[in-house]
């Protein structure tokens, strides 16, 4: 059938199958013309499907030479629905990486569950024996907890109400958001679905199996952000969960010094991806430092971020003072976020255009579900 883009919100329910090919396959291309430097070579992936995960996987593949496992929570294509972005773009990345050599296994289901966890162990065990690194890489809006029950997270401020400008994505009108508070059990929840706990019970599971290489290292991410978002962010619902997330790297690090594991947090830069374009106030930021980093010079995307961290952060074990990867380097620089503090009292409907990037906004966010390639066919039929 052909396939368009249906827009609701902040997401679109169709997906191209040849352009999520498409925006694996530049994402390779961008990797292999790099090069690879030496590091693990058994990696597994969870949130592997889409974003910084997706970049993950890609950039250990071609900046390692990897194998990889990738864990993902998409759907199949069902009569007239296409699959999700994430499902196309594992397909893709399975068969160009198989073309190139490469093991690629691909898991579809829950990642926080017991289940899932005693397969990809299987898994390891009958193809890889040990596995060297996991990156962690999933933004779930919801959790099943073993006992049956289901925790959400929510986006929301942490003390006090907080209104600032924010974008709405349907109309491109700059409008003004209140963010509610979060009640002590909404936290609470938050955390249980993007805290460490999920990651911790990965680490957990794959040592009781005897399946961690010596040295083995684990990264997953987080993010900070300037002023502007700290209240939604940072010092929001979704920053107490990254606290957890932080506290949970040092705890694992000290559990598993005997082997020698190290468990990180890398804190990355803003960019549109499905989760991101959910939170409040945070797409208007995004679409502004895109702008000011792309007249700068610093624009990256996800695959450029991950493979700055996996060929160069990493190898060079370059963290800040609290053991942290810091790929929001160039986002967070001075002359980044003074302009950002210059520009953003006077971004209205009518100057939008001019003050942020918004026509890069939606480019990425287009390109994210595989459409808006220049070299795809739209009017063709496509296998859905
Ligand atoms: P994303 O929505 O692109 O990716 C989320 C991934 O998690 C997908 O692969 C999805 O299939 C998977 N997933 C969701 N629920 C799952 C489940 N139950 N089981 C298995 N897999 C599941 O999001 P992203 O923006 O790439 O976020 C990845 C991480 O990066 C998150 O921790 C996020 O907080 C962090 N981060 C994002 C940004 C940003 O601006 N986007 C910045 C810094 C840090």
């Amino acid at each position: 059938m052909v396939v368009e883009p249906k827009v609701k919100g902040f997401i679109c329910t169709t997906a191209h199958p040849v352009g999520c090919e498409e925006s694996v396959r530049r994402q390779i291309a961008y990797c292999k013309e790099k090069g690879q430097v030496e590091g693990p070579k058994k990696v597994l992936v969870i949130g592997a499907s889409t974003g910084y995960g997706l970049g993950s996987r890609i950039a250990v593949t071609y900046g390692y030479g990897a194998d990889t496992i990738g864990v993902s929570f998409e759907k199949e294509a069902k009569g007239k629905r296409t699959a999700t972005a994430g499902w196309y773009n594992t397909a893709a990345f399975e068969k160009l990486a198989k073309e190139d050599g490469y093991y690629a296994k691909s898991f579809n289901g829950d990642g926080f569950s017991k289940e899932m966890k005693d397969t990809v162990i299987e898994t390891i065990k009958a193809d890889w024996g040990k596995v060297d690194m996991l990156v962690y890489s999933m933004a779930a809006p919801r959790r099943t907890l073993s006992d049956g029950t289901t925790v959400s997270s929510v986006l929301k401020t942490v003390g006090s109400e907080y209104t600032n400008k924010s974008i709405d994505l349907r109309t491109n009108e700059v409008t003004e958001v209140t963010v509610p508070v979060a009640t002590e059990e909404e936290i609470q929840n938050t955390i249980k679905v993007m805290g460490g706990e999920d990651w911790e019970d990965w680490i957990h599971a794959l040592a009781d199996a005897g399946v961690l290489a010596d040295n083995f290292a684990t990264i997953a991410y987080s993010y900070i952000g300037p002023e502007v978002t700290h209240a939604i962010y940072k010092d929001g619902s979704i920053g107490q969960a990254k606290k957890h997330l932080y506290d949970t790297s040092v705890k694992m690090t000290k559990e598993f010094e005997k082997i020698g594991l190290k468990a990180y947090v890398s804190v990355n830069k803003a960019l549109v991806t499905q989760s991101s374009a959910a939170i409040p106030i945070v797409p208007l930021y995004i679409s502004l430092v895109y702008k000011v980093m792309k007249e700068q010079g610093l624009h990256e995307g996800c695959i450029e971020q991950m493979h700055r961290l996996f060929t160069d952060k990493y190898i060079k074990k370059e963290v800040d003072e609290m053991g942290r990867f810091r790929l929001d380097d160039w986002e967070l620089r001075d002359s980044v976020q003074n302009k950002i503090t210059e520009v953003w009292d006077k971004i209205t409907t009518d100057s939008i255009k001019e003050c942020c990037d918004i026509d890069g906004y939606w480019e990425d966010f287009y390109q994210m579900f595989g459409f808006h390639y220049d070299n795809v066919d739209y009017t063709a039929d496509v296998e859905v």
